[in-house]
């Protein structure tokens, strides 16, 4: 619906350096402000860099984490957490990336608990969802979105709507990526037809654990491949919200090309 506004995130994974990382930020930022436009852009950052960042952000620019823990403090060596990074000044966190589940033990469960930390501390949270290209092959798409998203929300702890929804009605705390795993890093976007399909399904699923009303508020973004030449048909779709970007959000000017596609 047009009533959602559109939101993009680059997603920056473990690249750049202190330097690099300043200067992208900074002239990403200035470009973004620059322009007028009618939707709400972020850059999830290495956590590391993030207290650099957020005095650099002008106000154009919603700074994310990649990932935060869900306990508020405690013996978790190496991690970060909600309200730390709250008080630096970051706005939210993606959660569940699939580089994390793959490669970092998460779980519907852990993401349930990362999500339901953040909205209590009244940040944002992306929850990524996908299914891997065996489990597409299989039949198993909806079941496994239907799981992420069922099983992540009940971990959370969240029970009513209002939780979600936040101060501003054109923001909400929470966010659903839908990014195909076979999609992400390979150069093999899914088609917009494919995108429209598991978007509309995650809104349905989105409807059964709050209400309808809710789930046509909560924006839904894809990922995996997207690219300045592929954005507009994706957020063609009526239930594309925007996108997660990750190797084309790493060039400020390309990324901010591909972000002005979305107005
Ligand atoms: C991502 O990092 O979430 C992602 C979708 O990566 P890429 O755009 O490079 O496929």
């Amino acid at each position: 619906s047009s009533a959602r506004k559109k939101l993009v995130i680059g997603n920056w994974k473990m690249f750049k350096n202190a330097t690099s990382a300043s200067s992208d930020f900074s002239d990403f930022s200035n470009l973004i402000a620059s322009q007028a436009h009618n939707i709400e852009v972020g850059i999830a950052a290495p956590s590391v860099f993030l207290a650099d960042l957020v005095r650099k952000t002008q106000n154009s620019v919603t700074l994310y984490a990649q990932n935060s823990h869900w306990a508020p403090e405690g013996a978790f060596t190496g991690e970060v957490s909600a309200p730390m990074l709250k008080s630096m000044g970051v706005s939210g966190s993606l959660v569940a990336h699939s580089e994390r589940r793959q490669m970092f033990g998460e779980t519907n469960e852990t993401a349930g608990a990362r999500v339901g930390a953040l909205i209590g501390a009244g940040m944002k949270a992306v929850l990524c969802v996908g299914e891997t290209l065996e489990q597409r092959e299989k039949g198993q798409l909806k079941e496994i979105l239907k799981q992420q998203i069922e099983k992540a929300i009940q971990a959370s702890g969240i029970k009513h709507a209002s939780e979600i929804l936040g101060a501003d009605p054109l923001r909400p705390l929470l966010s659903i990526a839908y990014e195909p795993v076979w999609a992400i890093g390979t150069g093999k976007a899914a088609t917009s037809v494919e995108a429209q399909e598991a978007h509309a399904f995650i809104r349905e699923v989105l409807s059964n654990c709050f209400n309808k009303e809710t789930s046509e508020k909560l924006k839904i973004i894809y990922g995996g491949s997207v690219k300045l030449n592929n954005i507009h048909e994706f957020i063609s779709c009526p239930d594309v919200d925007g996108g997660l970007v990750g190797g084309a959000s790493l060039v400020p000017k390309d990324f901010y090309d591909l972000c002005m596609k979305c107005c």
